[in-house]
């Protein structure tokens, strides 16, 4: 029975110290596909995370699965092909944190994009990228481009290219990776961090020590290979190592903002020029539009980017030049976020043009480290990752794996008939929820959010709807909450609210209005201490005031 519960850390970090094939230290993207493309093959794989699954960086993007069609700027044309064809990867294995977005590319005189260059550059990313036929881009001439966005400025401009990306939601979609990796055998807990590498008698990397976050307690994990997925904190670990040497990291931080639907009314995704000449997006999703991102060099607190004020009035600069009409300020804003972008320097170009594409090191101590790369790609990354432990362990030990074989895998939550079934399966299991009393369109959010483990959390709803009603909490909220701790390795409200369910960025006003209910709820379900209960609540609301940059 795989172990996805946080009432079973004791035992996953038992299975832990059983010595591994591989370990993989990170759980963002990067290190949940490696953990899954390494189970699937058969090795014998553990992973720790030293805050909560996704808290770094894979929970901070601009949320889109896309070709990257600005490198194409850069001339990236690989990376373009390779990217476009993984994005329709993505979204088939795993449709219900996928969803197609037609996006918007306005052009204006003097702007990045022309109408020809647009033309041009749209036709070679559909060939590159392999899109399909009712994907591929369409030209707008001005009057239609308004007509699909009243909001948009309308002072000179010449057309817009239409074409399809995807939005996703990150955490979401790295721990369905994850959960789909455990669920293959992988032992993988969430608040264990590598303090320390182990060394054999030759030098080598034998493993690392590990220290419980929760008890404070540390142990020893054994494996034959390690790999350092830790994103941003790739040159601390390989400092460690002592082989932080050639290529290093250079940071940079990305910021977006969440408005109300009721002040930002965007219909339409739109990808436009800011003033200084970049490119950010503003998204539709649900009742809010987010829009995003900054990109600036960083070099503070890696495990706690936040948004300043220069940050909050470029983007508020940005929207109201390209909206007029909406006069956006401070006391509009509903939400926001800051992320840490693990880029590979390079020397003399500016942060929005150093490439993303990824890299393996290899330390002569045999620590494999992985770095840049996008959400995007992460399952290729993964898959030339492990195909890089498969040779090593190959060439130093004589022992064989499988090639790698995620590409037809739906990850957790995916089975539901890929991108062709899911219409049908929503439809089915919103028949389901309106059956056990829901509203249809709280049983089409959970099956948007859950895919086909919404069966788990229709099952648990029905279970538990007495308790919630004697407990006075919503039931689906304690059937997400539970099915958050059995299922998903929540340990925290913040887990919970930004991981699980990102309302705290989505739906701020619920963090509000259902924060005690969790609160309590996961103090009594863990036994914390009222010094332990004050602690986690704390940081909600500190998390809570940073979202609402009450502190800026
Ligand atoms: P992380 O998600 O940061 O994971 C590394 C993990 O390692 C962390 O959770 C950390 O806690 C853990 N860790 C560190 N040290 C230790 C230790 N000692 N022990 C245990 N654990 C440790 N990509 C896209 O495809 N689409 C987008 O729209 C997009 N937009 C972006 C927008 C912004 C603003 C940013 C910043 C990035 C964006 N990206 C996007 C890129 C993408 O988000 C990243 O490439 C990806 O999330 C990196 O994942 P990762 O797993 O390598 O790093």
């Amino acid at each position: 029975m795989a172990n996805y519960s946080s009432h079973k850390r004791a035992q996953i970090i038992q299975n832990l110290q059983q010595e591994l094939d591989l370990l993989v230290i990170g759980g963002g993207i990067t290190g949940a596909g490696i953990s899954l493309d390494a189970t699937k093959r058969g090795m014998n794989t553990g992973l720790i995370e030293m805050q909560d699954f996704a808290a770094g960086t894979s929970s901070r993007s601009t949320k889109l699965v896309h070709g990257g069609l600005r490198y194409l700027k850069q001339f990236e044309i690989g990376l373009v092909a390779e990217v476009g064809k993984e994005r329709a990867i993505v979204y088939e294995n795993g449709p219900h944190v996928t969803t197609p977005e037609w996006m918007m590319l306005p052009f204006y005189k003097g702007g990045t994009f022309g109408p020809l260059s647009t033309n041009l550059g749209l036709r070679v990313y559909d060939f590159l990228a392999g899109v399909k036929k009712q994907e591929r881009r369409e030209m707008f001439q001005p009057k239609k481009a308004l007509q699909k966005e009243p909001l948009l400025q309308s002072e000179a401009l010449k057309g817009a290219g239409y074409y399809v990306e995807y939005k996703t939601d990150d955490a979401r979609l790295t721990i369905e990776v994850l959960k789909k990796s455990v669920e293959l055998g992988t032992d993988a807990l969430n608040y264990v961090k590598a303090t320390e590498f182990l060394y054999d008698e030759h030098g080598r990397i034998c493993g690392v020590v590990a220290e419980d976050q929760v008890s404070k307690q540390s142990f020893e994990i054994r494996a034959k290979k390690v790999i350092n997925a830790t994103g941003p904190w790739v040159d601390e670990m390989r400092e460690q190592d002592g082989s932080k040497q050639g290529k290093t990291l250079q940071l940079t931080k990305g910021v977006h903002l969440v408005f109300s639907q009721d002040v930002f009314p965007l219909h339409q995704a739109i990808y436009f020029d800011t003033p200084d000449k970049r490119m950010i997006f503003a998204i539709p999703r649900g009742d809010k539009t987010y829009v995003g991102t900054t990109d600036t060099t960083y070099e503070s607190d890696i495990s706690h980017p936040t948004v300043t004020r220069e940050d909050r009035d470029y983007l508020l600069h940005a929207i109201n030049d390209m909206f007029p009409s909406l006069s956006l300020t401070i006391h509009h804003i509903d939400s926001s976020w800051a992320g840490v972008r693990p880029l590979i320097s390079e020397e003399g170009k500016d942060p929005s043009e150093i490439s993303r594409k990824d890299e393996i090191f290899v330390s002569n101590s045999g620590l494999i480290s992985m770095a840049g790369g996008k959400l995007t790609g992460y399952r290729k990354m993964a898959e030339e990752a492990v195909d890089k432990v498969v040779a090593i362990l190959q060439d130093e030990a004589g022992i064989l794996f499988e090639k790698s074989s995620t590409m037809h895998l739906p990850i957790s939550g995916g089975n539901v008939g890929g991108s062709k079934g899911f219409m049908t399966y929503q439809e089915e299991q919103i028949a389901v929820g309106e059956g056990l009393g829901m509203a249809r369109q709280d049983a089409e959010q959970l099956v948007q959010q859950y895919g086909s483990n919404v069966e788990v959390i229709f099952d648990l709803y029905s279970k538990h709807k007495q308790e919630a009603e004697k407990e006075n909490i919503e039931p689906i909220v304690l059937a997400t909450l539970i099915y958050a701790i059995e299922y998903e390795f929540a340990y925290t409200p913040l887990d919970y609210f930004v991981r699980r369910t990102g309302e705290m960025f989505f739906d701020i006003g619920k963090v509000e209005t259902q924060k005690d209910d969790v609160i309590a709820y996961m103090a009594k379900a863990f036994e914390w201490t009222s010094e332990e209960k004050a602690h986690y609540e704390n940081e909600l609301m500190e998390a809570y005031k940073e979202a609402k940059l009450m502190n800026i």
